[in-house]
Parts: C-alpha cells; structure tokens; sequence
C-alpha cells in the first residue's frame, strides 16, 4: 500500500513556516507517496489549499495525521497528538526530543520512529537536508534587515548637496552560516563590514563576501567544523581586545554559537555602556540565551547610555515563504531516503538514518 503523508498546522506560538509545500507535495505524489494536508496548513507562508490540491494533495477539515505512516512538522507537534500515531508512524522534522520530558515519553511510548533533523550528521551529503543550515541563512539576512531598521542612519556612504553621510561600520560576530549570510546582506546594503570568529578558515569566507576578518588572536576549532568553547584565558583575551574595538562600530550582529551550550556570552554591558549613543546590537543568539549580557529574549531594549539591544526570536519564520520552500525541500529529500517505489523502507547502514533516528537503535 501507498505510503501515506500527512502534514498538520503548526501549533508553535508565532510559527508561520511550514514543512510541506506544494513543490514538495507533488514531488512526493509522483514518488508513489498519498499526500494529506490539514486546510489552511500554508496560509502565513502563503501557500493556498488550492495550490496543495494542483500539486495531488487531499486537504482536509481537522485531523490531517490519522492513519499517517510519515508525518512531517516544523516545530514538534503537542505531545497529546504524537500520543495518538499508530505505532511504526515516522516523525520528520525539528523535534528536540530531549528539550521537553513529556515529548520525548510520547515518542517513545508511542513506537514512533522518530527523525529529529536538527541532529543529522553535517557531511557534503547530507548538505540538502540541513535544516540548520537553510534556516540560518534566511535568520541571518532578516537579523541584519532588522539592525538596519533599528539603526538612525543610513548604512552606505552617500555623497550628496547635504554633504557626505559615512557608512554604517557593522561587526558581525560568529561567521557560521547565519554569520555569513549577514555579512553578505549588510555588505549588499552597502555598510563596512567586519566580522570575527574562533575559527581560523572563516577569515577567507569573510573576506570572500567583501568583509574584513577582525583579527582577535583567539583560534578555538573543535570537531566536525564546529566551534569549542574557550578557556577563561581565551576568553579574556578576546573581551579585552573587542573592547576597545566596539568604540567605533554602530552595528553588531550577533551570531556565535557552540552546539549544545548555551550561546558564548560575549559583548559585556560594559562593552555595551562604551558604545556611541545610537549604536545597535541585534542579537540573533537571542534564542539560546543570546551573545550579549544585556539581550532579552524576544525583546528590544534601549540603555541609559542610547544603545538599542534586540533579541528577535523566530526569525526564520519571518521570511516564512522562502524559509519553508528551503525547509520543505530539506525534508523531502530526507524523506526520499526513506522511501521505495512509494512504500517505506529503512536502510539502517546509511549513517543519516542511523544517526539521526531517536531514540537511538541499539547496534551490535
Ligand atoms: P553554529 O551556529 O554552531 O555557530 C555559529 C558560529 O559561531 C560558528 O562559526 C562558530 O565558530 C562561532 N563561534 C562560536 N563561539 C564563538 C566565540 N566565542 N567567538 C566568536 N565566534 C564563535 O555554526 P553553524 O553555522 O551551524 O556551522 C558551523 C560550521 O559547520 C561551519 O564550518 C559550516 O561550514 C559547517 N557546516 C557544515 C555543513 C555540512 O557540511 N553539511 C552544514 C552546515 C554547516
């Protein structure tokens, strides 16, 4: 029998992406796959049912995930509603298992075999997969769209009868793939960029993109292409020589972070308190307990001294079309892995399956 796939509206608070797109659904019904969506699964995205069913969807009122033998979600679905799947259901998406006790019971108890995406091995192969990746970027660009905004001032040079206007000096911090693309937006706006990272081989995709590696003697790779946290030592070599530096910068996006710990704390509110009135700081750590001491979750703050302090959340989701069609088509290849002339099939040496799946299979 022909798999089934059924796709549900997103619970999440403030979540308007989602992890099916028309695209990706009449990719998966030519695979051989049925295809179930909940009505009105795409509308913040701004994808209409009417799209779903060209693309040999069935929208449905209300509970799209019955009898479904994959489902595909965003963010994870309440654990009541994991509760109800059949045993055996795949369960695809950014699920964080571990990040909420009653979830990860429901997977388990449930027999649902689950594919938390955010824990895919990051090898070439698995590159069309990284949902960690494609949302990064759109979170990066928005991150710099949002300091623009928030920012009194121009960011390009401008030469008018007014006189001359300086461009805006931007520092990004961290130069992973959100780092990066926030490089490349605040440059395409037409501010000086600068950008650091502990990771030494960021100097040559910084500059690559029009920034200027910001040279702070720290040098902290750890494994598989990540980050390490610094010693104390590191650490206060890094603040001392930032420091000084942010005297003279208007904008800072932050980006930093090392998987699995909460984000390296790393402009200080003295840091902050030494900055020109006017200054921005957009924080898109902000999530994981944000890159500047001063950051509020979700909130935008203004210091006695005249500095706006930003945590935006969701950022993904504010550029929720794109986003999804990146996300969707992580997901569809993913799950192409799984699938074998439309019916399910899981090849356990393939270490993207092997890894990914939770709870881990026991081996040997
Ligand atoms: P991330 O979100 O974990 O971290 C963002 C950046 O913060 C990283 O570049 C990290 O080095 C930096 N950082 C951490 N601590 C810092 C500190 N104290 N000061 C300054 N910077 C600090 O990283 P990411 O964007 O998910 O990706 C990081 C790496 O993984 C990159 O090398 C990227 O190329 C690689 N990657 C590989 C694949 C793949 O092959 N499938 C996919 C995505 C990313």
């Amino acid at each position: 029998m022909a798999v089934t796939i059924g796709v549900a509206c997103e619970h999440a608070a403030g979540e308007r992406r989602v992890a099916l797109t028309p695209e990706t659904a009449k990719k998966l019904v030519a695979a051989g796959a049925r295809v179930r969506v909940e009505q009105g699964l795409g509308r913040f995205a701004r994808f209409t049912d009417q799209a779903y069913v060209e693309a040999g969807a069935e929208v449905v009122q209300g509970d799209a995930l019955v009898d479904a033998d994959v489902v595909l979600c965003v963010q994870p679905p309440p654990a009541t509603s994991i509760a109800a799947m059949k045993a055996g259901t795949v369960l695809v998406g950014a699920l964080q298992p571990q990040a909420d006790e009653a979830r990860g019971a429901a997977i388990r108890e449930a027999g649902v075999v689950a594919f938390p995406l955010e824990r895919l091995p990051r090898t070439t192969r698995a590159q069309a997969m990284d949902i960690l990746s494609s949302q990064a970027g759109m979170a990066g660009y928005k991150a710099v769209l949002i300091a623009a905004q928030l920012a009194p001032r121009f960011f390009p040079m401008l030469t008018t009868a007014a006189g001359t206007i300086r461009p805006t000096k931007v520092l990004i911090v961290g130069a992973g793939v959100a780092g990066l693309q926030a490089v490349a937006t605040a440059r395409r706006l037409g501010a000086q960029v600068e950008c650091f990272d502990v990771r030494p081989e960021t100097r040559e995709q910084i500059e690559s993109l029009g920034g200027r590696f910001l040279d702070l003697g720290v040098s902290a790779a750890g494994e598989g292409g990540y980050a390490r946290q610094l010693t104390d030592e590191e650490r206060a070599l890094q603040q001392q020589r930032l420091a000084e530096h942010l005297k003279g910068i208007d904008v800072i996006v932050c980006t930093a972070a090392v998987p699995g710990r909460p984000a390296p704390k790393i402009i200080s509110a003295a840091m902050v308190a030494g900055m020109k009135p006017g200054s921005v700081v957009v924080d898109l750590a902000a999530e994981t307990g944000g890159n500047c001491e001063l950051t509020e979750r979700g909130q935008t703050i203004e210091t006695g001294n005249g500095v706006v302090v930003a945590g935006p959340v969701d950022l993904a989701s504010q550029g929720a079309l794109h986003a999804s069609e990146m996300f969707a088509r992580n997901l569809y290849n993913f799950v192409s892995l799984l699938l074998r002339d439309g019916t399910l099939a899981f090849d356990w040496d393939d270490e993207l399956l092997a890894k990914t799946v939770w709870p881990e299979r026991a081996t040997g």
